[in-house]
């Protein structure tokens, strides 16, 4: 699998049967985006779907969703988000359990978990590329009470990649109940955020220094770089 990490916690994910994305958004202000229309609507024609975790603007853009629409690919958003907005924009969790979907077409198998950041549903996405290795992006997900299903995650899935947003309510046991083989974090710089919320890179750092013991090396790479995960 290739392991695109693009603005501001979004991720492309390329394996040789599927291309699907998360989280995509221009980014800046719907006047001056960082990131124009048109290079979204190429990008929406390079992969087969999309997937949302919830629905703030740095993880959820309408324009990006309806670009995917356009072009025919299949968006899955939380609860709630963009309802009767097109055919192709599925709003598909999760209350209290997780919830599978098997994509057929793209030979991959989609696991929903009932995350939250805070009270706001926040869809949890285990992606099984089946045989290609498998990838969890957990989005916002913040809310404490989670945490103790969270701990047991290893139990049901297996995870080879996780994106983990990397102010997490608990980065260690995050990554101690995905036990993912390696981590990926997400969410660093988030320009409109405040400075005193903006998680610089070096942060990042400092929080896996004093994890070492957990042995899951974090791949720290910054927006347009990419992983290349061989199973
Ligand atoms: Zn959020
Ligand atoms: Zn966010």
């Amino acid at each position: 699998m290739k392991i695109y990490k693009l603005y501001n916690d979004g991720f492309i994910i390329k394996t040789r049967r599927a291309t699907v994305a998360v989280d995509l958004v221009p980014g800046g202000p719907n006047s001056h985006p960082f990131i124009a229309d048109s290079i979204f609507y190429r990008i929406a024609g390079h992969c087969d779907a999309m997937f949302i975790s919830h629905k703030h603007g740095d993880h959820a853009n309408l324009k990006v969703a309806k670009a995917f629409a356009a072009r025919g690919k299949r968006v899955i958003a939380p609860k709630g988000l963009w309802v009767g907005v097109d055919p192709m924009i599925e709003q598909l969790l999760v209350a209290d359990t997780a919830v599978t979907i098997p994509f057929d077409e793209l030979e991959m198998t989609l696991h929903i978990l009932p995350g939250h950041q805070d009270d706001i549903y926040n869809n949890i996405y285990v992606m099984d590329f089946k045989g290609c290795g498998s990838v969890a992006h957990t989005g916002d997900q913040w809310n404490e009470d989670d945490l103790v299903w969270i701990d047991k995650v290893k139990d049901t899935y297996r995870v080879d990649c996780l994106l983990l947003n990397c102010w997490v309510n608990s980065m260690e046991r995050t990554i101690r109940g995905f036990n993912p083989r390696v981590l990926i974090t997400g969410h660093e710089n988030e320009l409109e955020h405040t400075i005193d919320h903006r998680e610089a890179y070096w942060m990042t750092l400092r929080k896996m220094d004093k994890m070492l013991s957990l042995n899951v090396p974090n791949v720290l790479m910054t927006w347009g770089e990419w992983f290349e995960y061989k199973k």
